[in-house]
């Protein structure tokens, strides 16, 4: 059995962040008015409500605040990847995002590891989503 996994959904508000993803770009949101920036994508700024925000590119690399490795998926499409890590990543740039740690060792990833975002090919349409793999002294 090959169920696709599922691919991105944009609305008004992500829109502009899953093209960026489909051009390999991290973006985030920043906000003019009270410096703070966040994910997820959203039309007004969580901290101080200011709808004066920007998108700006990210480094990609970030660390690990807490993870899980799931061998029980809740649905067919992912049972075909497990065991598979998901994982909230604190980025370089302050926000903290939830992905899945994915590549070579994944399952051996650890909280405060050094992590870099990878795109995963999803779907038909050119769809990316925007992983995380472990930084290793090898790479
Ligand atoms: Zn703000």
């Amino acid at each position: 059995m090959d169920i696709p996994l599922p691919t991105p959904e944009p609305n008004a508000d992500s829109r502009p962040y899953w093209q960026a993803a489909s051009e390999r770009r991290l973006v985030v949101r920043h906000c003019r008015a009270c410096g703070k920036r966040h994910f997820m994508p959203r039309s007004l700024c969580p901290t101080c409500w200011s709808d004066d925000l920007e998108w700006i590119d990210c480094s990609g690399r970030g660390s690990v605040y807490s993870f899980s490795i799931v061998y029980r998926a809740p649905t067919l499409d992912f049972a075909q990847t497990a065991p598979y890590v998901i994982a909230l990543v604190d980025l370089e740039e302050g926000p903290r995002m939830f992905a899945n740690v994915v590549g070579p060792g994944a399952l051996e990833v650890r909280i405060g590891e050094l992590v870099q975002v990878t795109f995963e090919p999803r779907g038909t349409d050119g769809a990316l989503m925007p992983q995380f793999m472990r930084v290793t002294e090898a790479s």
